[in-house]
């Protein structure tokens, strides 16, 4: 036999009153879906904290007493430039999500958000595919095989929409002759196409939505997933937490970041020795020539530091041989 206890509020010294934290600049969204692609949105359902949330969290675990050293935004700047990531854990968003099947793919591998999909087992598939106009049709990139470069001229970008067209509109016909026929839903979805729309619930805390933010709204990232990476960054989050929100793009999406051979590269191309820099480069495999073609090999890690000198010090780096 368990004994009965009562359960109440007890009398503390440490009682003080809890006002919800709210941000009326997210609650003037609340509900609102922002177009991406042809067809589709993300909304936000539901929110926990703001920036006055990761402060809080951030002053307990300094602990009670402990004098205060910095001013909110300080504080949460220097929690994100030393990746003191806990007290971002404090906040949570909730998402309504409508995304091509190719693009939520990729968006499904976050696996620190909480998530449900709509169900193409249990309901009829959305009946909608993500369309290509033909202006948009991008070339496979020559040197990123993940990549795309440039555009496909229009006039043939309006022969692979229009086929684009005929494919989606045949994958759906049959798809809707199986349901017709009385094929199971979850066996007759399997020819749909990826372009097929599908919806979710997505939730995470504030530190890995940042994290999915970084990878997804970099130039790396495929565009289809950037766009919605990009709109949840600039029109959610911003509005969200504002000052994370520059605190984050200051200390990682423009931030640089150089290995320890480039930092070594660099001290010698800012002391004034371009030739020191390229025997150290030389010495890590980086210069090789193509005598054929009268240039350096490719080389990735090479050119990777030379696109940063140039894009953020407009420094153009010329290896002597
Ligand atoms: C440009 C780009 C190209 C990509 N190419 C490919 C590809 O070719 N093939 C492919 O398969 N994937 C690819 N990915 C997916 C990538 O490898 C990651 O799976 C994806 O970006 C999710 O990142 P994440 O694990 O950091 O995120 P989350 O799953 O949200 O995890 C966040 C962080 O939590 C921690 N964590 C989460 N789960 C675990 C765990 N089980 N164990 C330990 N730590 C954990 C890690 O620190 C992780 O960084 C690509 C991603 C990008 C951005």
């Amino acid at each position: 036999m368990t004994e009965s206890v009562e359960y109440g509020p007890i009398e503390s010294p440490h009682e003080e009153k809890i006002v919800r934290v709210t941000v009326p600049e997210m609650d003037a969204i609340l509900g609102r879906p922002f177009r991406i692609l042809d067809d589709g949105f993300v909304r936000v359902v539901d929110y926990l904290g703001g920036d006055e949330s990761i402060v809080q969290a951030a002053r307990v675990s300094y602990g009670r007493g402990t004098r205060r050293l910095h001013e909110d935004r300080g504080l949460i700047r220097y929690l994100m430039r030393h990746q003191h990531t806990t007290p971002f854990e404090m906040c949570e968003i909730k998402l309504h999500v409508r995304v091509p099947m190719d693009a939520w793919r990729q968006w499904i591998r976050h696996r620190t958000a909480n998530v449900n999909e709509y169900s193409t087992r249990y309901s009829i598939a959305i009946d909608k595919s993500q369309a290509t106009s033909p202006d948009a049709w991008r070339r496979q990139a020559s040197g990123n095989r993940q990549g795309s470069e440039g555009l496909i001229p229009p006039e043939v970008g309006a022969r692979l929409s229009e086929r684009e067209r005929e494919l989606q509109r045949l994958a759906r016909q049959i798809y809707e002759e199986r349901i017709e026929g009385g094929v199971a839903r979850e066996q007759a979805r399997k020819d749909l196409p990826l372009s097929t729309y599908t919806e979710a619930y997505w939730k995470v805390d504030l530190w890995n939505l940042l994290r999915f933010l970084g990878l997804r709204m970099d130039r790396h990232a495929q565009q289809e997933i950037r766009e919605y990476a990009c709109a949840i960054g600039h029109e959610i989050v911003a509005a969200w937490v504002p000052v994370t929100w520059q605190a984050f793009l200051d200390y990682t999406v423009h931030a640089v970041r150089f290995s320890s051979l480039e930092a070594e590269v660099l001290k010698r191309l800012l002391s004034g020795d371009p030739a020191g820099a390229s025997d150290l480069a030389r010495s890590y495999g980086w210069l090789e020539r193509d005598e054929a073609k009268g240039k350096w090999k490719r080389h990735r890690e090479r050119s990777e530091f030379e696109v940063k000198m140039r894009e953020r010090f407009g420094y153009a780096v010329s290896w002597s041989r």
